[in-house]
Order: C-alpha cells, then sequence, then structure tokens
C-alpha cells in the first residue's frame, strides 16, 4: 500500500496552472465559463501566492504572467501597438491600503487618483486613422487581439467619425457591454424560440462581439465605453491626467461613464467603493468593481508596470454575488395568504459575507423550467439585502441519483387539500384555518375596507395567534375582555374598545363579509357584486359554478374560485359559527340587468387567442355585459377559440355552436 504523499509545490502550481488555463479558455474564447469569477479569483490568487513563496516556480508562461488568453484562430490577429494590460485586483479595504502605501513610497508623495466603474464587459482598441474609424479588435493576450472590426461597426454608441480636431492617430480603449435591460430581451427572445439562455451580460456581449456574421452582432444590441488611449499620435497635446483624458474622449465623441470621481486621499476612494458596491444594482450596466488610476499620466509613466500589470492602478472587486453549492432538499413554506412557496436548503455556502443556508426557488414552473433537481449542484445568487435565489443547476455536476421535485398534494402545515389554479405558477393551501393563514387572515377580517374592527391590526392580529385566543376568525366573536387585558401593552380599557368594534362588525353586511373572507379573486366589487345577486351567504354556497358564472361581471375564474371556496368542509364550518354569533351574513337581493351589446349571450373561452389573455377576453365580455361559462351547453352562444382549442372545441362543433377567432370577438365587442 502506499502512502498518500501531500502534492509538491511544483505538482501544486502545476495543477493550478492547468486549471487556470482551461478556465481562461472557456472564458476568453469560448465565452461558456465553468466555474464563477470568484472561484476564478481564487485560484488564481493561490497561484500567486504559490509563485511568491517559490519564485522559481514562476515560468515565463505562467498565466500569472499572462494576460487573457490566445486570441482565437477564427479571426484575422490584431497586433496591438501598446499592449493592453489587466490589472491587479484588490479584494478588501487592506489591500487598498496596500495599494496606496505602495504607490505613495514609489512616488514620494500621495497621489490624486481617479476612480472609475469596472465596466462587466470585454475590452477592445478601436483605431481612429483622422478621426475615422479604420478598425477594432480585441484585447487577446495583450499582445494581438481578435480583429472584429465589422462586428464593431455595428455598435451604435461608437463613432464611426470623430468630432472636434482628432489626432492623426488614435487608439482609444473601452469596453464592450450589454446592458441588464437589453440582456434581459434578448435571453427572453432566446428563451422563446428555445435556445439556451446566456449565463450573464459579459459572455452574452464577448460571444456577440466574437460572432463571424456581423448581423448576429447587431442582433445583441451592444454598447461601449472609453476610458483609455493606447496609440495616440499627430495632435497637439496629450491630455495630463485621467480625468482630463475622460473629458476629452467625451469631446471627441465617444460614449464615457459619467460617474468617474477625482479621489484626493484613500479614505475619498475607499468611501467611493463602499457607495458604489451598495449601489451597484442602480445602473442598468454590470460592475463588478471600481477601477482605481493615479490620475496623473506622467506620473503613471514614471511608476510603469510589474509584469502584466501597471503599478498605478488596481481592480477593488466587489464581493460576489453567486456561489455553487449543494441543494439538499425542498422544502415547503406556507404564505399568510395560503401560498405554498417552494424553497431550497442548502449546504451552507459563504456569499457576499454571509452564510447562505436557504434560497428562493420562486415556484413550481420556475423549478421545472430551470430543471433543478435535489442534489444538484446550483447556482445560488445574492444582490444586496434581496433574498438569495437559486439561478440554476450546473448541469455538469449533476449527481446520478439527483430528484426531480414534486409538489405535495396536502399543504405542509395543516394537511388541508392543495388548490393548483389553472393559470397560475402558485399552489394554494384550501383550509381557512391553516395555522400558517391565520394571522394573515385575522388582519385582514379586521382591515378598513373588510369588517372593520378597530384595533386589530398587525400586531394584536399575532399575538392573538401566538396565544392561541384565535384560530380562525369566527374566534374573534368569542373574545372577552379579561383574556384580552392580559395580553402584553393591552390595558382594560383597549381591550373593552376592541371587544365593542368586534361586536359592532356583526351589522356590516353580506358584501363586506365576502370580500373580509379572503376568497380569492374576491375584492369589494365582486363581493358586492355576488351578495346583491344572491342575497345570503347560504344561496350563495349553494350556488353552482355556472350560476356564479351567470351573474354579469362574474368571470369563469370567480366563479371557480368562489365554488371551490364554498366546496371546503373547514370554510362552512367558520361560516357557520359566524352565523351562530349573530354576523349578518343577509343583503339587500338586487335585481342584475346587464346592458352592453353582448346582453343576454354565454361565452365559453378555449385554447390561447393570439393578441389577448383569457382573463382581458372574459373582461371585455363582461363589461359589454355577456357571461363567460366554463363549459360549454346547448345554452352557450358563443366559443371563442384560439390556438389548440381542445375538447371544448369538439363539443362546441357538435352543438353547432357558433365558433368565433379573436376577430370575431372584436367585431361582436364593437371593434
Ligand atoms: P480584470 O477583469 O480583473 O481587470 C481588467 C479589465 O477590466 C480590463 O481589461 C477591462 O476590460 C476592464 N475594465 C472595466 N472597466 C474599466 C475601466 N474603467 N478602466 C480600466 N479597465 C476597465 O482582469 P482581466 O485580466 O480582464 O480578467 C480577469 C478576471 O476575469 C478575473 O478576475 C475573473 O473575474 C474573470 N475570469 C473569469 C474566468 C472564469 O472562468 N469564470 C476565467 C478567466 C477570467
Amino acid at each position: 500500500m502506499t502512502t498518500k504523499q501531500k502534492a509538491s509545490p511544483a505538482e501544486r502550481a502545476r495543477a493550478l496552472r492547468e486549471q487556470i488555463e482551461d478556465a481562461n479558455y472557456r472564458y476568453y474564447v469560448l465565452d461558456d465559463p465553468a466555474i464563477s469569477d470568484a472561484e476564478y479569483d481564487r485560484l488564481f490568487h493561490g497561484l500567486l501566492l504559490l509563485e511568491e513563496e517559490h519564485p522559481e516556480l514562476a515560468t515565463p508562461d505562467s498565466p500569472t504572467q499572462r494576460v487573457g488568453a490566445s486570441a482565437s484562430s477564427e479571426f484575422s490577429p490584431y497586433p496591438h501597438r501598446v499592449p493592453m494590460l489587466s490589472l491587479g485586483n484588490a479584494f478588501d479595504e487592506d489591500d487598498l491600503r496596500a495599494f496606496d502605501t505602495r504607490v505613495a513610497k514609489l512616488a514620494g508623495m500621495s497621489p490624486v487618483y481617479v476612480c472609475e466603474l469596472k465596466i462587466d464587459g470585454l475590452a477592445v482598441s478601436l483605431r481612429y486613422e483622422r478621426g475615422r474609424l479604420v478598425s477594432g479588435g480585441t484585447r487577446g493576450d495583450g499582445a494581438v487581439g481578435e480583429d472584429v472590426t465589422p462586428n464593431i461597426r455595428t455598435i451604435r454608441t461608437v463613432p464611426m467619425n470623430l468630432r472636434d480636431t482628432p489626432p492623426a492617430l488614435l487608439d482609444v480603449r473601452g469596453e464592450v457591454y450589454l446592458s441588464k435591460s437589453a440582456f434581459e430581451k434578448l435571453n427572453e427572445a432566446r428563451a422563446a424560440r428555445g435556445e439556451p439562455v446566456f449565463a450573464n451580460p459579459r459572455n452574452a456581449a464577448s460571444g456577440g462581439l466574437r460572432q463571424k456574421d456581423p448581423r448576429l452582432t447587431a442582433e445583441r444590441r451592444l454598447s461601449f465605453f472609453a476610458y483609455a488611449i493606447g496609440a495616440f499620435e499627430g495632435a497637439k497635446k496629450h491630455p495630463p491626467t485621467q480625468f482630463e483624458l475622460l473629458a476629452y474622449l467625451r469631446e471627441l465623441g465617444f460614449p464615457v461613464n459619467r460617474n468617474a470621481q477625482r479621489c484626493a486621499s484613500l479614505d475619498d476612494v475607499l468611501a467611493y467603493c463602499r457607495r458604489w458596491e451598495a449601489e451597484r444594482e442602480s445602473v442598468d450596466y454590470e460592475i463588478d468593481g471600481v477601477v482605481i488610476k493615479v490620475d496623473d499620466l506622467a506620473l503613471q509613466s514614471e511608476l510603469g508596470f510589474a509584469g502584466r500589470e501597471p503599478r498605478w492602478a488596481i481592480a477593488f472587486k466587489f464581493r460576489a454575488r453567486e456561489a455553487r453549492t449543494k441543494l439538499l432538499d425542498i422544502g415547503i413554506n406556507v404564505s399568510r395568504a395560503g401560498k405554498l412557496n417552494p424553497f431550497a436548503m442548502l449546504e451552507p455556502v459563504a456569499l457576499g459575507g454571509v452564510t447562505v443556508e436557504r434560497a428562493t426557488l420562486h415556484n413550481l414552473d420556475d423549478i421545472r423550467r430551470k430543471d433543478i433537481r435535489i442534489g444538484d449542484t446550483v447556482i445560488v445568487h445574492r444582490a444586496g439585502d434581496v433574498i438569495p435565489y437559486v439561478v440554476g443547476p450546473v448541469l455538469e455536476l449533476r449527481p446520478k441519483n439527483a430528484r426531480v421535485f414534486k409538489m405535495p398534494d396536502k399543504c405542509p402545515v395543516c394537511g388541508s387539500a392543495i388548490d393548483q389554479p389553472e393559470d397560475d405558477v402558485f399552489s394554494y393551501c384550501t383550509n381557512v384555518a391553516c395555522p400558517a393563514q391565520v394571522t394573515e387572515r385575522i388582519r385582514h377580517y379586521c382591515s378598513r375596507g373588510a369588517m372593520d374592527i378597530e384595533g386589530v391590526g398587525d400586531v394584536l392580529a399575532n399575538q392573538l395567534v401566538d396565544a392561541d385566543l384565535c384560530r380562525d376568525v369566527a374566534d374573534l366573536y368569542d373574545l372577552a375582555v379579561e383574556e384580552l387585558s392580559e395580553l402584553p401593552r393591552m390595558g382594560e380599557k383597549s381591550a373593552q374598545n376592541v371587544v365593542e368594534n368586534i361586536e359592532a362588525s356583526k351589522r356590516r353586511g353580506l358584501a363586506r363579509l365576502l370580500s373580509a373572507l379572503n376568497i380569492r379573486f374576491v375584492g369589494g366589487q365582486n363581493a358586492a357584486l355576488l351578495a346583491g345577486a344572491f342575497g345570503s351567504i347560504d344561496a350563495l354556497a349553494a350556488a353552482s359554478e355556472e350560476e356564479l358564472s351567470a351573474i354579469p361581471g362574474i368571470g369563469p375564474q370567480i366563479a371557480e374560485s368562489v365554488a371551490f371556496f364554498f366546496d371546503r368542509p373547514q370554510n362552512l364550518k367558520v361560516i357557520e359559527r359566524l352565523k351562530k354569533h349573530g354576523v349578518d351574513v343577509t343583503a339587500p337581493k338586487r335585481k342584475v340587468v346587464a346592458a352592453g351589446p353582448l346582453a343576454g349571450k354565454t361565452f365559453v373561452l378555449t385554447g390561447t387567442l393570439p393578441n389577448l389573455t383569457r382573463e382581458a377576453a372574459s373582461e371585455s365580455i363582461v363589461a359589454a355585459g355577456g357571461k363567460v361559462s366554463g363549459s360549454v351547453s346547448k345554452k352557450t352562444d358563443y366559443v371563442v377559440a384560439g390556438e389548440e382549442g381542445g375538447s371544448k372545441l369538439a363539443k362546441a362543433r357538435d352543438l353547432r355552436v357558433t365558433i368565433l377567432d379573436e376577430g370575431g370577438l372584436r367585431k361582436l365587442l364593437g371593434g
């Protein structure tokens, strides 16, 4: 048996180099990174430390000595007259202090800095001859990039001709990037075409600029910010500072980011970095840090370079917002409104300064669309104070035993049936008395637009549930002054008032009661319609879905939800108890007369209409006096059919019901 020996420094360096080379190739050439930037930075930093400890290992071909990756052979080479370099990294304020100390020592003074946002795109160099754009290339390995001139020309913000009196020859450096909004649109369009979506704007931008067909580049809607000058010939005077250089580029007609700031001290630099780390979401482009540059360009050249990095600049990297970890399980949290929210239970991972163990998964549709399975390695995103969420699985790392998640068919809190309405991505617990929902239901029941019970707000509703005084809204009517006055911060007088207010609520009438019961889709207006049409809660509870949707103004979705509510025995029990307490469950009955061009006509909708959603179509029909029903019968006047109409369409044909398309419906509605 051989004992496992610790790898030698040379072996570790070789392994790290291999990993970094591979990551470079995937990132710079394929635009398809397999590891996160933070992981890459960790590997790179590890290699740097190793080479510092063992200088003999720092070979000239080490990735720490070179910029980026060699240009792909798919493009003509684009040699840079002045090399394009990389930047050293600072990961925290100590690193920035060390940078400042180094610079001050070399310069013999405390320099002025310019802070610029570090745009997360890809660096390019654009050549202008006598003010006209003649070519453009990527950074490549810093010495030779890829010639992407036709693609550069498709970027609208890159000027073709410069203003003022440009130098005879000018190389402008800057970042090609994709705005967040353009990125979202691009991904939406790709998803709609069934194409894989891009992981981030940077990869989408880089892939977009490195297309063989410039028309494909144009589709990506890339943008550009200029921030540096390479070759510069035949002009009177070079701007003397970085800050003036930015202003000069702006005068020539380049887009220059407006957030650059001159900083007279390191404290100002730190404040700028802190501010932008907190506000990185406020701009429509990704920024992954701040670039800090010595302002005085003469001092910059004095300070010069150390290997692939300038001594006069550094990139402060924001804390990562994404990490990978294992999805151990998927739990369900029942919201106060009864919504079942799946959440990810994760192997704890450090992210943006905190340990993340849970993350949202939005809803079942999202889990399916992203094909997230239990056991997967997943990417977790956490931006600012936003709750972390799972971006998606890392498919290459999927274990064989990864499990597909199934939504439970019972509420995990109370065991009641789950309602999964059509056209809704969420599932709901159907039990009014579900403990998870009780606080919110009580608060809503007592709110001003509902039963208007003054004194029962968030705080008291919580206390009532915590003290087990209320398990459902009917329990409110059992509350005694003595019980209430024992609650924290509740004197006898207030308790007395609350009990009186509860008593007064018994006379609000059916319309208010219906909107207080938190039935899906039944707000004040629909509650009034239903109360007026049926006159009592018993008549309403006994109504079928068809009878409900026969009420003008009550569409099929509302009818379904109301019928569903009154189908649940738990809900009926609560209503019985409300009645026993003397809560008024009646309303003056009103004859509802429908008016409008579709008065008296019954419609059934089926399939997907080209422009109207089902809800919008129902609303228009009801607004014109018509009724919308869920099923086709002899009484149906019209079936409005979109794509994939299915069984309702077949039945309509059988019964010879008039079938309309969206255009036909619009005509009936009066254009
Ligand atoms: P860098 O990103 O740390 O910094 C240099 C770059 O910053 C410049 O080339 C330029 O493109 C950009 N920049 C943006 N705004 C700027 C501004 N105002 N002024 C000057 N430059 C500005 O260094 P790099 O060598 O380009 O790339 C290394 C980084 O790339 C890594 O730290 C990592 O984040 C990422 N990377 C990731 C992988 C991966 O597999 N995930 C692989 C390779 C590289």
